[in-house]
């Protein structure tokens, strides 16, 4: 079980929530790690009295350094701030929380130097999964999915003998516009697409849901932690969000995952895994609930999981230019520049008009795609 953390995005919506676990368990928290929010950083620095905390914001950091001067806190800034808590000496296990491909360069750190992964940052293996499987195979270290359907695969998968995994089915809640068809999502507002029928969570992974591209990252996400391609991998829709996922083995017996819908299960799991210990969470009561639905995903309406399905079937840096391409998208959706229908516009075009791909690629040629592609459509 681990028994030191770095929180890499320690003040968003899975930050603040493994902060809540490593309390409850006792479990030390050694680096703490923000883009901006320092008031928060700066109250969770005095709660968890970590080594170090680091803010990307170089000015924010100077304010926060100012603020923390009466505490031996050393406060790093920038990339190579944050890259710096990720390899925090004293952390046996770095949780990434961070959002978005900016999550890939603290990633590799905290593997190169040697520290197990609790990973929420989904973007980090559907942009660069072929580098952190390389640097996972190097040094040995264990990989722990916090992402709620891929936590549940990783629990249903114990026990099974390897070889047994016929398929895996991951559950969908279908996001704010579940039912829609594309003519009522031509206008929709980004309040409305903030509106996420069972989970709480950070704004721009709220929106992935809305477009489905959240599935869709999910697809690519579990082909890389369970080594299953495109065909492998079943998308269902279940509204209420209470069987996180499932999968089938090769006798067509299934095995699923329950529990009310609160991430301090899947980062509790990820943080004491093999340990069963308690926690906060809400006892699941069936008989309450009475019904539980499934549909078929609508992936013309929907058409992010669709892209993202290719991009993975197309493989090598596809993944990587739908990731950036949904990353710039919704940045100017939330800024009110384009309508929520351009967000799938604009990453199926980004996917059909890339062309640079090959199997043999490294770091830099995800880097250079990913810029690329983000620059390509911030510049429209
Ligand atoms: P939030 O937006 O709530 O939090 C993001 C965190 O990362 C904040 O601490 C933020 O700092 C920091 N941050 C933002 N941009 C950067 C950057 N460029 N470099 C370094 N740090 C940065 O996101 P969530 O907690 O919702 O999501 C985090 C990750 O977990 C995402 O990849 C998401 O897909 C995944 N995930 C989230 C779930 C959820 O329930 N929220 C469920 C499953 C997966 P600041 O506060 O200063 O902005
Ligand atoms: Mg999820």
């Amino acid at each position: 079980m681990t028994k030191n953390i770095s929180v890499l995005g320690s003040t968003g919506s899975i930050g603040v929530q493994t902060l809540d676990v490593a309390k409850m368990h006792g479990i030390k928290v050694s680096a703490l790690t923000a883009n901006r929010s320092i008031d928060l950083l700066e109250k969770q620095a005095r709660e968890f009295e970590p080594e170090m905390v680091a803010v990307l914001d170089h000015d924010s950091a100077k304010r926060l350094k100012i603020a923390l001067s009466d505490t031996s806190i050393a406060v790093y800034s920038g990339e190579e701030g944050i890259k710096e808590a990720a390899r925090c000496a004293q952390a046996d296990t770095a949780v990434n929380a961070i959002v978005g491909v900016a999550g890939l360069m603290p990633t590799l750190e905290a593997i190169a130097s040697g520290k197990n992964l609790a990973l929420a940052n989904k973007e980090t293996l559907v942009a660069g999964g072929k580098v952190v499987r390389e640097a996972i195979n190097k040094t040995g270290i264990k990989l722990y999915p916090v992402d709620s359907e891929h936590s549940a695969i990783f629990q249903c998968l114990q026990g099974c003998p390897e070889n047994s995994l016929k398929k895996v089915i991951l559950t969908a809640s279908g996001g704010a516009f579940f039912g829609r068809t594309k003519e009522q999502l031509r206008n929709v507002a980004l309040k409305d697409a903030l509106k996420h029928p069972n989970w709480s969570m950070g704004q721009k992974i709220t929106i992935d849901s809305a477009t489905m591209m959240n599935k869709g990252l999910e697809v690519i996400e579990a082909s890389w932690l369970f080594g299953v391609p495109d065909e492998q991998i079943d998308v269902l829709i279940h509204r209420e969000s209470i069987i996180h996922s499932m999968i089938q083995l090769k006798d067509n017996s299934v095995i699923a995952q329950l529990g009310v819908p609160d991430m301090r299960i899947p980062i509790q799991y990820a943080l004491t895994y093999p340990e069963r210990l308690e926690s906060p969470v809400k006892e699941l009561d069936l008989s309450e609930i009475a019904s539980l639905s499934f549909a078929k995903p609508d992936y013309d309406t929907f058409e992010c999981l669709a892209v993202c399905r290719k991009a993975l079937r197309l493989g090598g840096l596809y993944p990587t230019v739908a990731n950036a391409a949904n990353e710039a998208a919704v940045a100017l959706f939330m800024q009110g520049r384009i309508g929520f229908l351009q967000i799938p516009e604009y990453v199926g075009n980004a996917v059909a008009q890339f062309s640079g791909s090959s199997d043999d690629f490294g770091l830099e040629d995800i880097l250079n795609a990913d810029k690329e592609t983000r620059a390509k459509i911030l510049d429209m």
